[in-house]
């Protein structure tokens, strides 16, 4: 049967959906191993592919558990104190992170903050944040795609301490998909400021920065940069996946 064009136009795409019905408290699939009815990501597929790992506490790579950090990371400190990461960058999320950021599939937010929030740490370390940030998208970017997927996952992290106008992006740049690490900080040199008429909000405050993706951590150590300048006295990242070595991102 063929339904009218106006008609099909009402509906969303199933997948779309999907992490709203679940909201709603409807049975759903889980998105990456299509079992029904299921959380749009269920319990089985997050303890397979979302396993916790002892990572470096200030770069989030995977090391030895006997250690803290990293040797990168003791031989030149990051501007970040703390570095959590929820996965790895790697499939199913490489996919799901896709759909969320790329295919207008908002509606992931919920599932995936729920991911981050599981994270070991994640939880006291946002418990202790006096402010969650998201990594800022300039205005170009964030009228193409219409949300900034970062601020999304720090609201529904802390709807009380997450706030998108104080850490701001003041300056674009192109995509730093193709740069190896140098480049990308250079090109994210004045990209970042805090809102000048808030600095004293800052002043020895405790600080979550949230992103979904963590590649070479450009982003995020210039946006540490920035706080610290203004007076933060503690700066934590908090991402949905990091990539290793291997991973293309
Ligand atoms: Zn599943
Ligand atoms: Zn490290």
């Amino acid at each position: 049967m063929m339904w009218p064009r106006w008609f099909s136009g009402l509906f969303l795409k199933p997948a779309a959906w999907l992490p709203k019905r679940a909201a709603l408290g409807l049975p759903s699939r889980c998105a990456i191993c299509h079992s029904w009815p299921q959380a749009p990501i269920c319990d089985a597929c997050i303890s397979r592919f979302a396993q916790p790992q002892h990572r470096c506490s200030t770069c989030a790579l995977p090391i030895a558990q006997s250690v803290r950090q990293c040797g990168a990371c003791l031989k030149s400190p990051p501007p970040l104190d703390l570095c959590l990461t929820a996965t790895r960058y790697s499939w199913p999320w490489v996919d799901l992170i896709a759909r969320y950021k790329f295919r207008q599939q908002a509606g992931w937010d919920g599932p995936l903050a729920t991911l981050m929030q599981s994270t070991p740490w994640a939880e006291d370390t946002l418990e202790e944040a006096d402010w969650v940030l998201p990594i800022p998208l300039s205005a170009r970017r964030l009228s193409e795609r219409g949300y900034n997927q970062s601020w999304l996952l720090a609201r529904r992290l802390s709807p009380c301490k997450a706030d998108a106008h104080l850490l701001l992006r003041i300056r674009d740049t192109p995509s730093q998909r193709t740069l190896p690490r140098a480049e990308r900080l250079a090109n994210l040199a004045g990209a970042f400021a805090v809102d000048p008429l808030r600095t004293s909000q800052l002043q020895g405050r405790r600080v979550v920065l949230v992103d979904d993706v963590m590649t070479s951590g450009a982003s995020l150590h210039m946006a540490a940069r920035v706080l610290r300048q203004a007076g933060a006295a503690h700066i934590s990242a908090l991402v949905l996946a990091r990539t290793e070595a291997g991973d293309d991102a």
